[in-house]
């Protein structure tokens, strides 16, 4: 069974400042499952490395903003797009994210100010693809499937 993973996770330099969030535990479940690796922010055409971004919601509109205050938003949604049509063509049920993140958190993400302070809510690839019908996992998580 193939299932997709956040490209990081599995140790792909693709992280905000060049690197990885490496996990063994999610590297050990190679050969039990299919790890398809993917990485919204690199889909949505964003370079690596890049500035952190984070998502901002206000007044009900929420947006995507850069560290340095660019407006990102649309680069994650067409991550989040791209994400899904692997997911969908893979026929692929379960992701494993990477938490808090503004692409791949799964109900906690950090709140906008760029301080570390996490708030309740998704990532803009993770809510599309809870939308689809995948069942997400963090990194944290038991995996039960
Ligand atoms: Fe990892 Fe997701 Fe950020 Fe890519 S977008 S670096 S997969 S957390």
């Amino acid at each position: 069974m193939k299932i997709a993973v956040s490209a990081c996770l599995l140790g792909y330099n693709c992280k905000y400042n060049g690197g990885n969030n490496y996990n063994q535990r999610i590297i050990e479940l190679e050969g039990k499952y299919e790890l398809v690796p993917i990485c919204p922010e690199c889909f949505g055409g964003l370079t690596t490395p890049r500035f952190p971004s984070e998502i901002i919601n206000k007044e009900n509109v929420i947006k995507v903003i850069s560290k340095e205050g660019k407006d990102v938003t649309m680069n994650f949604i067409e991550g989040a797009r791209i994400a899904y049509n692997i997911i969908e063509k893979n026929n692929i049920k379960y992701a494993i994210l990477k938490s808090n993140s503004p692409s791949c958190g799964v109900g906690k993400i950090y709140d906008g100010s760029f301080t570390g302070k996490i708030v309740d809510g998704d990532g803009v690839t993770s809510k599309l693809l809870k939308e689809k019908g995948i069942v997400l996992f963090t990194e944290n998580d038991d995996i039960n499937i």
